[in-house]
């Protein structure tokens, strides 16, 4: 069997983590297996080399960042390598650019779009244990890139896709998926199984246990993925295209801090304002995610939509340079200080009253809900961020997914 095993930065975060998920590896290895091991970053790295960058420079080009970044993988990759030596097993460690894995160019979110398979499976075939870097990438010319943070799961699905690989297990540290985020929900339970499509609304909807890429790519690829703790054996959650169980209202909640709202106050009620107003952010590359109008009058409306928080300057800016010749509006605002808070499950399509006890929840718990917006497999609902929690708490609760 060929099998990609991925571990994120918690489950190497030190030397005695990083012996346990070596002999972890081995134990698979010496089963005779081949064994493909994807790594990020050792613990926090990520978070403190961009802390470093921002001191020297608050404004970081985002080449050299991605530069920056890639090291920390690399860091990882090579000293499980090391103990894997030591340990008396032949190991290699490889990054992106010696696979190599190529993507596109958008530095910070690149995209994969090829991976060379021929070096993993001459190291392979030699009876070693091929440990590569996750998260990044190589453009067309020679620049690294990086995946998106999160993204070292893409790495390891796409791996597992070009290698054809009989698994493709994700370790990290919690027992699987749950019904919501277990640090944020007590009573949160796991999950022995999970479709494609919830799986990519949840990720997508901030539940950070798993990129929203590697979904979207497991699902394309119908690689079926195992998410599991890398600190004890229990059997972890199955993600796959259908699930034997009988589908659930809801299957799960996912709470996202990472929203900005923008209003466009007193915009001109007739054709092609909005078209305007979001045309100026797609030239810009910003996504735009829940939208409002209001109802035109006195020959105005307004238009308010929720960005990441992270664009949200950069949306202004934009918004703030047309404001007074394209736009014609009166006033232009953000907010930073909101959350999103969603239900999914497929088995809202034919549910008319999911919504209703999404709203009922937000009531009971006295959270004003800000924004809506709905589609076949959820419901999200923009709230004050000071709220999340007690939310996110009393929709899991209404929809009674703490029980069995
Ligand atoms: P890794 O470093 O292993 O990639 P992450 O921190 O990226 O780990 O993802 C694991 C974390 O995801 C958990 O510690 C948990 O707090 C969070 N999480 C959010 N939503 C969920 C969910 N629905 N199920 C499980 N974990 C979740
Ligand atoms: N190290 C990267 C991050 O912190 C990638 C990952 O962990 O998946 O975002
Ligand atoms: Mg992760």
């Amino acid at each position: 069997m060929l099998i990609v095993k991925k571990f994120g930065g918690t489950s190497v975060a030190d030397k005695e983590r990083i012996f346990h998920v070596a002999e972890r590896c081995i134990e698979e290895y010496r089963k005779g297996n081949q064994v493909v091991v994807v790594l990020s970053a050792m613990g926090k790295l990520t978070d403190e080399l961009i802390a470093m960058a921002k001191d020297i420079n608050p404004n970081p080009s985002k080449r050299e960042m991605d530069m920056l970044l890639t090291t920390g993988e690399q860091t990882s990759v090579s000293l499980m390598a090391m103990a894997m030596d030591a340990l008396g097993v032949a190991a290699v460690s490889l990054n992106a650019f010696q696979v190599a894995m190529h993507t596109t160019s958008d530095y910070s979110n690149a995209r994969l779009l090829k991976i060379d398979a021929e070096r993993i499976r001459m190291e392979l075939d030699q009876r070693k244990i091929v440990i590569i870097t996750g998260f990044q990438g190589v453009d067309r010319n020679d620049n690294y890139t990086t995946l998106g943070r999160g993204g070292s799961d893409t790495t390891a699905v796409a791996l597992a896709a070009a290698l054809r690989a009989d698994a493709c297990e994700i370790y990290t540290d919690v027992d699987g998926v749950y019904t919501a985020d277990p640090r944020v929900v007590k009573t949160a339970r796991k999950l022995d199984e999970i479709t494609y499509d919830e799986m990519l609304e949840l990720a997508s909807l901030g539940a950070g246990v798993l990129h929203n890429r590697c979904v979207e790519l497991a699902k394309k690829y119908g690689v079926q993925i195992v998410v599991r703790s890398s600190l004890n054996n229990h059997e972890g959650t199955i993600v796959k295209e259908n699930v034997d169980m009988e589908k659930m209202l809801v299957s799960g909640v996912a709470g996202d801090k990472n929203a900005a709202r923008i209003a466009v106050v007193g915009l001109e009620d007739q054709p092609g304002v909005a078209f305007k107003l979001f045309n100026h952010l797609a030239n810009h590359n910003i996504n735009v995610d829940v939208i409002l109008q209001s109802v035109g009058r006195d020959g105005t409306k307004d238009i308010s939509f929720t960005v990441d928080r992270e664009v949200a300057d950069e949306a202004m800016e934009i918004l703030e340079r047309h404001r007074k010749t394209s736009l014609k509006c009166q006033s232009i605002n953000l907010d930073k200080s909101i959350a999103k808070v969603s239900v999914v499950g497929a088995g809202m399509v034919s549910n008319a009253g999911v919504a209703a006890r999404m709203f009922e929840a937000m009531y009971d718990a006295n959270v004003n809900i800000r924004m809506i917006s709905t589609s076949e497999i959820k419901v999200t609902v923009i709230i004050d961020e000071k709220n999340l929690e007690r939310a996110m708490n009393a929709a899991h609760e209404a929809f009674n997914l703490g029980a069995k």
